[in-house]
């Protein structure tokens, strides 16, 4: 599952490529893609002469800003524009874009197909079709309206994510770190290949207790957080298989995991075989000797 490097990794090749994008048609190949309306006419005809305007990140969301745009020779700033609403894409488990100049017929997989008027296409692939989209009109709030969305935690980069913080909401929590660190409501974009390095470089198994942490601890583990996050935001994404950027490239580039999917291979810190467990239904990869 893309998690917040290679959401991140997304976004950026989408504000790149997307240039003044301002789609003039929309197919929906797949209904459940769309989420929201509940009509897909509706989210069609919400989307079509919309400028992609810019694109942000919230967890895994990826949120697309529109203008509204009727007249293509629209000169004027186009902060000026009246804005159309947003357009938010949830990747799930395969989800990925695709950007094609002078489009051709889909493949397969393809779910919506967004078109400018010289036939450029955003295409979204997803083969497990988990991932989602939706259009929020411009009188709603996308945070009320995905409920995933509204009750995410605090981003890891952002100044409300500190030990502190960490401290206060795992000191009455029984589930383990692991589970506190998938749990989107308290941190955001955290999924299986970052938990598990980041408590890999902390020193922490990933099967104690959140409550026994200490703050030293927690303060380890908000650094290996945010360093490993940045590493791979630099890198394109992780070695996270499934995983493709804009260009279709799978942003394998040297960066190493410590523990993930190297079960039974050798701890780079001591040697000791790293160890496989399923915890809260995630397979969990740790070294049982460096984390305690
Ligand atoms: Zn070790």
């Amino acid at each position: 599952m893309p998690e917040l490097p290679e959401v991140e990794t997304v976004r950026r090749g989408l504000e790149q490529k997307l240039n003044k994008f301002i789609i003039k048609k929309v197919e929906v190949c797949r209904d459940s893609t769309v989420a929201f309306p509940s009509s897909k006419e509706e989210f069609i005809k919400g989307l079509l002469n919309s400028l992609i305007y810019k694109w942000d990140r919230r967890g895994k969301y990826l949120i697309a800003k529109l203008k509204e745009v009727q007249n293509d020779n629209t000169q004027f700033p186009l902060e000026n524009l009246q804005n159309n609403g947003f357009l938010v894409v949830h990747l799930r488990m395969t989800g990925y874009f695709e950007f094609i100049e002078n489009s051709s017929s889909a493949c397969k997989h393809t779910r919506i197909r967004l078109f400018d008027k010289n036939n450029n296409e955003l295409r979204y692939v997803d083969v497990r079709s988990f991932g989602q989209m939706w259009w929020i009109n411009k009188d709603l709030s996308p945070y009320k309206i995905i409920k995933g969305l509204g009750s995410l935690g605090p981003e890891p980069f952002s100044k409300d994510f500190d030990a502190n913080y960490l401290k206060e909401v795992i000191s009455k929590r029984t589930r383990s770190i692991k589970a506190i660190l998938l749990d989107q409501t308290i941190v955001a974009g955290i999924g299986n290949i970052y938990a598990d390095e980041s408590l890999y470089s902390a020193g922490i198994s990933p099967f104690r207790e959140a409550r026994t942490i200490k703050k030293n601890e927690l303060i380890k583990l908000k650094e290996a957080i945010v360093t490993i996050l940045k590493k791979s935001i630099g890198s394109g994404g992780t070695t996270f298989s499934d995983f493709r950027d804009l260009e279709g490239e799978n942003g394998n580039f040297g960066l190493q995991t410590n523990v993930y999917r190297r079960t039974g291979k050798e701890c780079r810190k001591c040697g000791n075989l790293i160890e496989r467990q399923k915890v809260t239904g995630r397979s969990t990869h740790w070294c049982p000797k460096c984390q305690k």
